[in-house]
């Protein structure tokens, strides 16, 4: 990893993270980024959460963490500011939000996405299996989540997170690109995480999120960005510094020429290892 030409001011900086896969492992441990993070909070430098998971995931992230920032749900469906009294312009629409402060959507509501999940699928010739139809035992054997954590991640309002057909059987199998293009076609947008794809809404996206939480920040600071998969390039695209987390074989195949070409750092080590080291090289914590 390149380290900075010139000293960076933590204070100037606003820290924006993907959680799965980037600061948290397949076990969901963070404990090696505990301290840093920590000081950060100290510090007064924002660690932002831009994620996939639902508002109640995060918030209880949030309060293992020690954190009070701001937290972009959902792919970028909603941001939360647990503290809006902290002097961020929201401009924006929001309202209380049921866990605190407020929120700001951005997405549409799951009830509407849904049923254009079914239409894709049907033009495919295919099937998908949302998050919300797979039965508790199933949601725990694919996420490793407890029964509790399994239902907080089901409370789904702004994305269909979703698994394509796995077996050749009645249904085709299709490739995660060709969903994408299908998608995008019908002016929707499929994103892809660690254990799920995710349909949202045509106007929400991290990078579109990233975009409000920089117009809501009355100090204009710089982004340093970090993240794991493709469904992440929209908030590295829009970031200062972008910084990829390899996980345990490397970084995400798909991520790897924008990686060569420069436009990514690659953290040194996997998950919160790398994560902590990449964020102490680049604002200068030393
Ligand atoms: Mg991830």
């Amino acid at each position: 990893m390149q380290t900075p030409s010139s000293p960076a001011v933590a204070s100037q900086w606003l820290v924006v993270t993907d959680l799965d896969g980037t600061l948290l492992d397949h076990a969901y441990d963070f404990s090696a980024a505990a301290p840093l993070l920590q000081r950060l909070e100290q510090q007064g430098v924002p660690v932002v959460p831009c994620t996939s998971k639902t508002a109640e995931e995060v918030e209880q992230f949030q309060a293992a963490a020690g954190l009070s920032s701001p937290y972009i749900v959902e792919n970028g469906g909603a941001i939360h500011f647990p503290h809006p009294e902290e002097g961020w312009r929201l401009d924006i629409p929001h309202q209380p939000a049921p866990g605190g402060g407020v929120v700001a959507p951005l997405g549409w509501p799951s009830q509407r996405l849904r049923p254009l999940l079914d239409s894709l699928a049907a033009e495919l010739d295919t099937q998908f299996f949302a998050l919300a139809d797979l039965s508790m035992e199933e949601l725990m054997a694919r996420t490793g989540l407890s029964p509790a954590g399994a239902a907080l991640a089901a409370r789904r309002r702004w994305s269909v997170p979703f698994v394509l057909a796995e077996d050749q059987g009645q249904y085709q199998a299709v490739a995660i690109e060709a969903v994408e293009s299908l998608a995008a076609a019908r002016g929707l947008k499929v994103l892809q995480g660690n254990r799920f794809a995710h349909l949202i809404a045509p106007g929400s996206d991290k990078g579109l999120a990233l975009a409000a939480l920089r117009r809501a920040d009355p100090l204009g600071r710089a982004v340093l960005a970090l993240g794991d998969s493709p469904n992440d390039t929209a908030l590295l695209d829009g970031a200062d510094q972008a910084v990829v987390v390899p996980g345990a074989n490397g970084p995400h195949p798909r991520l790897q020429p924008a990686i060569e070409a420069g436009d990514y750092q690659l953290a040194s080590a996997p998950h919160a290892v790398g994560w902590t080291d990449a964020v102490t090289t680049w604002l200068a914590l030393g």
